[in-house]
């Protein structure tokens, strides 16, 4: 398949090399041109601008934020003006689910076909073509989108027809682990402080009732201070928490601890922790237990 692939960022540069490893023709695409080389490197063909990316049967956004992929999309040069009829617009980017309707009624009337595919997993899990894909969409244009997917990731869940679905879907998991960084640090705040060591308590946990990837992932990232350099930056995760918080509003489903995890990501982003990863949320409560300032 003639893929375009637009944000060669973490996740982007490895998901974009691993649609080249599995034998798809991958225009690349970066705002910041030097990691478009890295990937021609590996077989990629660059292309200049988002225009140039677009002249494919799919293009894939993984983007920072909804400013990134309307940047990119919307205007005169942009995705929606450059794709052919019936070309698709597959978003991986975790964006806000009023972005995701946007862009499902503009495509639509562009003659264009838009498939929700943000993704679960890391950069070292975008890198290894282990992520889980969640898709929405057409049927049959996200069964055709699967070559896509399996090239990126381990498993792909399709969750319904209407794309924003997806989105939700993607933000209600980055919402559960947000709060499972904050409560891990908490617990691991209040153990640490008596003495307990931190490694040999996060075993005890993943290997009783707390045997799963996000205790491991965060609960290691927690116990080593490993914040730097950042897998996914907490500026991102306030992000989404945000996100999370404007699905709720629109939808009238309050969310404490979503307010709260927000005024939490406020506190790291105050304190200079900008661009650490959002595991260093988990070490605030250390912090205010009289411990080091995350990231110190
Ligand atoms: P990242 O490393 O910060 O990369 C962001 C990408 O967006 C870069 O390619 C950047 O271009 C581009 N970009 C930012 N603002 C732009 C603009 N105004 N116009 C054009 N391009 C712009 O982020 P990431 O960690 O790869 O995350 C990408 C997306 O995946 C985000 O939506 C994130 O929430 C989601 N996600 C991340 C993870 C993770 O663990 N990291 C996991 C799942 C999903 P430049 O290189 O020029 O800055």
């Amino acid at each position: 398949m003639r893929i375009g692939f637009i944000g060669l960022g973490n996740m982007g540069s490895g998901m974009a090399a691993n649609l080249v490893s599995a034998g798809h023709e991958v225009l690349a695409y970066n705002r910041s041109p030097d990691k478009v080389s890295a990937l021609a490197e590996r077989g990629a063909i660059p292309a200049a601008t988002v225009a140039a990316a677009c002249d494919a049967d799919v293009v894939v956004t993984m983007l920072a934020d909804d400013h990134a992929v309307e940047a990119v999309t919307f205007g005169d040069a942009g995705i929606l003006a450059s794709l052919q009829p019936n070309a698709v617009h597959v978003s991986a980017s975790t964006i806000s689910v009023a972005l995701a309707e946007r862009l499902t009624t503009e495509h639509a009337q562009a003659g264009q076909r838009f498939v929700s595919a943000p993704v679960f997993g890391r950069p070292d899990a975008a890198a290894a073509a282990k992520l889980f894909v969640v898709a929405a969409g057409d049927p049959g244009t996200v069964a055709d989108l699967q070559q896509v997917f399996d090239a990126i990731g381990q498993r792909t869940f399709e969750v319904g027809q209407d794309p924003t679905v997806a989105n939700l879907v993607k933000l209600s998991g980055n919402f559960l682990i947000a709060s499972v960084i904050e409560s891990l640090g908490e617990a691991m705040a209040l153990v640490g402080k008596a003495g307990v060591d931190k490694q040999a308590y996060l075993e005890l946990l993943t290997s009783t009732l707390f045997a799963a990837p996000a205790y491991r992932t965060y609960g290691g990232l927690l116990a080593r201070g490993e914040f730097e350099p950042a897998g996914f930056a907490a500026h991102l995760g306030l992000k989404d928490v945000r996100l999370v918080l404007a699905a709720g509003e629109a939808l009238e489903v309050p969310l404490p601890v979503a307010s709260l995890l927000r005024d939490r990501f406020l506190t790291l982003l105050a304190g200079g922790g900008r661009d650490l990863d959002w595991s260093a949320l988990g070490a605030l409560p250390a912090w205010e237990a009289g411990g080091p300032k995350p990231g110190h």
